[in-house]
């Protein structure tokens, strides 16, 4: 059984990690499943875990002077939720994360160190092209989340190194598509997630993108689907409909994910395309079935 540690300043944790490789435990609801409750009721890791709660140089929301926003690895989903500065897309994802309790000690450090293809926050940050920043005793490097989340539970986590943050750079859309598809309201593990967003500028498609969870080892992203319709007029979006769609399945390995998981996908992509298509008020487009 592996030891436990607290550390109490995120340097101390940083030499442990270093001389030990002891996993950080930070909500603990994802770890907790891999320990087994030794004598009186501490659980045992079969690897050495440190508990990082205490560590406040990981902890606040802040924003920065080039308008991005720095979510400190222990913040939970509901200060995501509720924070003003935190773009809607990451805020709308973690306010459907499990249930209150759930909500309240994850944190999102975690949910992007599990790796889980069903984790719920990776999905709108690599939409958003949020790079997360490891700090190691031999210092920090920052990279893209979805170079970092390599695969189903993989990353390219050091064995010396902690997630101390996550950074989203500003956006400004004028088209915002969040839904998640889950078994229960609350509580729910995805099923299905999709988010997507526009910018739109006399009538040209500046930028489109979208990003799907639960569709595969990792969440999808497919950079040629989104060029088909960049650089297009909004009254040409009839026309590439289908060279879009087709494209975006074409994205998801083919055995990732069932029949009806994939059409309800594409259902989801072309009412969102179809909004902006028909010049909807500009916000956030809500797919009410
Ligand atoms: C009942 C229940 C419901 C759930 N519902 C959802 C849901 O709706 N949506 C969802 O996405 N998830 C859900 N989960 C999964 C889990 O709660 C989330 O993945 C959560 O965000 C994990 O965070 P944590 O702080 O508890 O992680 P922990 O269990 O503490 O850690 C998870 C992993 O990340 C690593 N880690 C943690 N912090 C760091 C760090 N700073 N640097 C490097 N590595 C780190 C750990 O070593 C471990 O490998 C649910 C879990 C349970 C038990």
């Amino acid at each position: 059984m592996g030891m436990t540690y607290i550390p109490s300043t995120l340097g101390e944790a940083l030499l442990l990690r270093a001389e030990t490789g002891a996993h950080p435990l930070a909500g603990g609801s994802d770890l907790m499943v891999q320990s087994k409750r030794g004598i009186a009721l501490a659980p045992e890791f079969p690897f050495p875990v440190m508990i990082i709660t205490g560590l406040d140089e990981l902890k606040g929301i802040t924003l920065l002077d080039d308008g991005s926003v720095e979510i400190g690895a222990l913040t939970t989903p509901a200060e995501i939720a509720s924070s003003s500065v935190v773009p809607w897309h990451v805020r709308e994802a973690a306010s459907g994360m499990g249930a209150i309790a759930l909500r309240n000690s994850a944190t999102i450090g975690g949910n992007i160190g599990n790796a889980s293809p069903k984790g719920d926050l990776p999905q709108p940050l690599i939409l958003l092209d949020a790079e997360v920043v490891l700090i190691s005793v031999h210092g920090e490097r920052r990279m893209l989340l979805d170079d970092f989340i390599l695969g189903s539970k993989k990353t390219a986590l050091g064995d010396d190194e902690i997630i101390k943050s996550v950074v989203i750079p500003k956006h400004d859309f004028s088209y915002l598509f969040y839904r998640k598809i889950g078994m229960r309201r609350a509580n729910a593990i995805s099923k299905l997630s999709l988010s997507a967003a526009a910018v739109v500028k006399d009538d040209e498609i500046i930028d489109f993108r979208a990003a799907s969870g639960a569709a595969g080892p990792k969440v999808i992203r497919s950079r040629e689907a989104e060029a088909i319709l960049k650089g297009h007029m909004r009254e040409e979006i009839p026309a590439l409909m289908d060279t879009f769609l087709e494209a975006w399945n074409n994205a998801i390995s083919p055995h990732a994910m069932p029949l009806y998981r994939r059409n309800t996908t594409k259902r989801m992509l072309a009412y969102f395309l179809s909004a902006i298509h028909e010049g909807k008020e500009e916000g956030i487009i809500r797919e009410d079935s």
